[in-house]
């Protein structure tokens, strides 16, 4: 560190640099979610998509084939606004970077967020978790706590970070089970893998996660209602509204 920031930096109070850091590593991580989640939000078969959906000319090899935000051929946008994606990116990472700035599980956390930014672009384009996303968040979520609590020396908070999952999915389960219920078993996985971190950050936490999304939910849906965007019977994506519930459980953890 320069010598004239040594004397700045510590000033600052403890929060705005790590938010700094996050905002900015959100951003970058928001300007690749367009192209992977184009790649991801394939129709139910095939696991990732192979051609571009207007043109139908195939995507390119290699890194280009998951991060461009433009087909090459006729130019149309894949995916999401990548300014929409690239805000996004920016508040999710640099809220949590602010909010758990001291807490070790922040790279596990920031990982997940990572993941859970293409899981709900794609969610929205398809009304699909595709598996190999959901059980890579579930990968980055255990690994990462594990390796938190590990370097803390709190072995055993692993064990709400389980009990946490556990719990998360055996209600969703029932929920989804329920006659009439409209949640898939995609959102009972999600909701089973965001129980991870809920766990880490404890049983309050592990509540708010659960009730948050379902709030956040019903106001979207009364609001598209209001609009005239949505019928009754119209089938909603709740995967950004579980990811979004998590996040705020987080901040106000
Ligand atoms: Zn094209």
């Amino acid at each position: 560190m320069p010598a004239v920031l040594g004397g700045f930096l510590p000033a600052l109070p403890g929060a705005l640099l790590p938010a700094l850091v996050g905002t900015v590593a959100g951003a970058l991580a928001g300007a690749v979610v367009p192209g992977l989640a184009h790649r991801m939000a394939a129709p139910v078969g095939g696991p990732t998509r192979s051609a571009c959906r207007a043109c139908g000319q195939p995507v390119p090899s290699g890194a280009a084939g998951w991060v461009a935000t433009r087909c090459a051929h006729c130019e149309i946008r894949r995916g999401p606004p990548v300014v929409v994606t690239v805000v996004t990116g920016a508040i999710v990472l640099g809220g949590l970077a602010a909010a758990r700035h001291d807490d070790p599980a922040l790279p596990a956390l920031l990982g997940m967020a990572v993941v859970g930014l293409v899981l709900g672009a794609v969610d929205l384009a398809c009304l699909r978790l595709p598996d190999p996303l959901v059980a890579t968040a579930g990968l980055v979520g255990a690994v990462g706590l594990t390796v938190a609590a590990l370097l803390a020396g709190t072995p055993g908070r692993l064990l709400t970070v389980l009990a946490g999952a556990a719990g998360s999915a055996l209600l969703y389960v029932v929920l989804a089970l329920l006659p009439g219920s409209r949640l898939g078993f995609g959102d009972v996985k999600l909701g089973a893998v965001l129980g991870l971190p809920l766990g880490w950050l404890g049983w309050p936490s592990v509540l708010l996660g659960l009730v948050l999304p379902h709030l956040l939910n019903g106001l979207v849906v009364l609001v598209l209602l209001a609009l005239r965007r949505v019928r009754r019977d119209t089938v909603l994506p709740l995967g950004p509204a579980l990811l979004t519930g998590a996040w705020l459980a987080a901040l106000l953890a």
